[in-house]
């Protein structure tokens, strides 16, 4: 129950047959109005528990989102006039005076969830939007959720701490936004995007568990799980391993999932990269889908087919996919083209009346019976049941499955159960970039794996490294990685990099340079607010559980921003706009 205030005794939404005889002041928005006779009206009020029915006797002057207070009495609704699709649907408030607190102009669209608004309206007028009832559960839930985490961040010892936004360059490798000088003129702070040196600055520092709830930006393309600014639970700890850093961020997002939905996961399983690209395909696996890639390359191995002549063959199991049309079929097989696969065998399984499996594929005529036998074992193929397989490199075959088995079994992110995933293993370099040198998968201070060590300078993408990624529903929720505090190593991953000793003292100087004074070993991680709520909300769209987001080309409609700056602004900050 939210308590009174001065202006009123409650809440709309929680009016309700214990109140009956009771005297109420409620205040809000008129949602309707209807006028019954000359004399009676009935007044639909919101507020954002919910909507109670008024009866106003009389006549008042009422436009719908009018701000209003009604007095009166809580009665139940005569016997038929109960409406069970309002949870106060039992009572109405009786003999109401309304008093006119604000009027208003009519609303640019309705304020209710069934209505549906061109995102760019709703963004322009997002203060009437944020009345409707899915705008305020979702940021409610959002509210809920960085509660859970607070809390459980606070309960397993860790101190939250604010660090800059006006800041300087930080390595996630993302274009950053930069902000004038006035008083160094031709110099610029940039907005962090995230606190990653400034955590590990705090390590140095002695704070041995820190959190924030911080505020991250990025210049970079807006997606619906993107926006130029984001939060994330950002933390790091000093004298850990992984596995500590795994279970302070399990218990956090455990105890947000339980506090938003009411049900807690089960404990977070944890696989090797390796693993969940050969049987997910991808770093981010769904386990809400059940089935999953196996491997065929044994029951192939001395096939006579050409197709499955690769150095490598994977299936998958549609489960149900044998209705699956020959036009279907024909517009997957160009789908897996279109993914980077030569191209894709499929079996349409069925059972005959003895329970005989049969297999339907324009390779039936060469598929020997071991192979048939083997293939239908391998992917515990049922009658009804469709099976995929494309040969090709590893990498290549596993990930055009994996993307089918999205296309083809997945569901929307926001669907539960919630299915959490940590990924751990992450090679320290994604592939050899431009210049010759390989790219950090994560960022230049995550840890290698203490075997791969020397295979840095000889075979660089087959080193692993310390990182791990958060993963629900198939969206990456978040990444870290135990850091490296000892120079000797931060220099070799620096020269695998490419970056030179005077690079390196530019851009990190600072962060090196606090290392020489004592830095503990630490590890750390941040997730994604927005996305996490989202998932939770059952929403596709980060925008949904933002309160004034931008649009997907970066405006926000309700302010103008961005603007041009005037003149005199310029001119104080020293610049000079340059046309293209
Ligand atoms: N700074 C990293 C990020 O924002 C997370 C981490 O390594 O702690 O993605």
């Amino acid at each position: 129950m939210t308590s009174p205030t001065s202006m009123r005794t409650g809440m709309c939404g929680e009016v309700g047959p214990a109140d009956v005889g009771t005297k109420v002041r409620l205040c809000g928005w008129v949602a309707r109005r209807r006028e019954h006779g000359e004399h009676l009206a009935f007044v639909d009020l919101r507020d954002r528990t919910g909507i109670v029915q008024c009866v106003v006797d009389g006549s008042v002057e009422l436009r719908t989102e009018y701000v209003v207070a009604v007095s009166g009495v809580v009665r139940r609704r005569p016997a038929g006039m109960e409406n069970p699709a309002l949870a106060t649907g039992e009572v109405e408030v009786g003999d109401c005076e309304v008093e006119v607190l604000a009027a208003a102009e009519p609303p640019p669209f309705l304020v209710e969830d069934r209505a549906d608004v061109d995102e760019t309206v709703r963004l322009r007028y997002r203060y009437v939007d944020l009345r409707r009832p899915r705008m305020q559960a979702n940021l409610r839930l959002r509210a809920t959720v960085v509660g859970a985490i607070r809390r459980a961040m606070d309960r397993q010892g860790f101190c939250e701490v604010e660090t800059p936004l006006l800041w300087s360059p930080t390595p996630e490798g993302a274009r950053e936004f930069a902000v004038p000088s006035r008083l160094q003129r031709g110099s610029f702070y940039v907005l962090p995007q995230s606190p990653q040196i400034a955590k590990q600055l705090l390590m140095v520092g002695g704070f041995d568990r820190y959190y924030q709830i911080a505020r991250c930006l990025r210049d970079e393309d807006l997606r619906a799980d993107r926006q130029f600014e984001f939060s994330q639970l950002d933390m790091e700890a000093s004298f850990v391993t992984q596995s500590d850093v795994l279970g302070f961020v399990s218990d956090a997002v455990l105890d947000a999932t339980e506090a938003a939905t009411g049900e807690r996961p089960p404990p977070i399983a944890q696989m090797t990269w390796a693993e969940a690209l050969d049987r997910y395909g991808t770093d981010k696996p769904d386990l809400r889908i059940e089935t999953s890639l196996v491997d065929l390359g044994e029951v192939f191995a001395g096939t006579g087919i050409r197709a499955f002549a690769g150095p490598c063959v994977k299936g998958l199991r549609v489960p149900g996919g044998a209705t699956t049309s020959r036009s279907a079929l024909d517009a997957l097989t160009a789908r897996a083209r279109s993914l980077g696969a030569k191209g894709l065998a499929w079996f349409r399984v069925s059972g005959d009346a003895g329970g005989t499996l049969e297999v339907d594929s324009p390779l039936a005529r060469v598929l020997g019976d071991d192979e048939r036998d083997g293939l239908l074992a391998a992917a515990d193929a049922r009658a009804g049941d469709l099976v995929l397989a494309v040969s090709d490199e590893h990498r290549v075959a596993c990930r055009v499955l994996g993307q089918l088995r999205l296309e083809l079994c997945g569901k929307p992110v926001g669907e539960g159960p919630h299915r959490y995933v940590w990924v751990v293993e992450f090679p320290m370099f994604e592939a050899i970039g431009a210049d010759g040198h390989p790219v950090a998968a994560h960022h230049p201070f995550t840890m290698p794996h203490p075997d791969d060590l020397d295979l840095m300078a000889t075979d660089p993408l087959s080193v692993r490294s310390q990182a791990y990624d958060l993963v629900l529903n198939g969206w990456e929720l978040g990444s870290g990685s135990v850091r490296i505090h000892r120079a000797d190593v931060q220099a070799r991953v620096f020269s695998a990099l490419g970056i030179s000793d005077e690079e390196a003292e530019s851009r990190f100087g600072f962060l090196t340079g606090a290392f020489r004074y004592g830095a503990p070993p630490h590890a750390g991680f941040a997730f994604g607010i927005d996305r996490l709520a989202a998932v939770l909300a059952g929403e596709e769209s980060i925008r949904e559980v933002i309160a004034f987001p931008k649009t997907q080309s970066g405006a926000d409609p309700l302010t103008g921003a961005p603007k041009p700056l005037s003149a005199s602004a310029l001119a104080e900050l020293g610049i000079g706009i340059v046309a293209r």
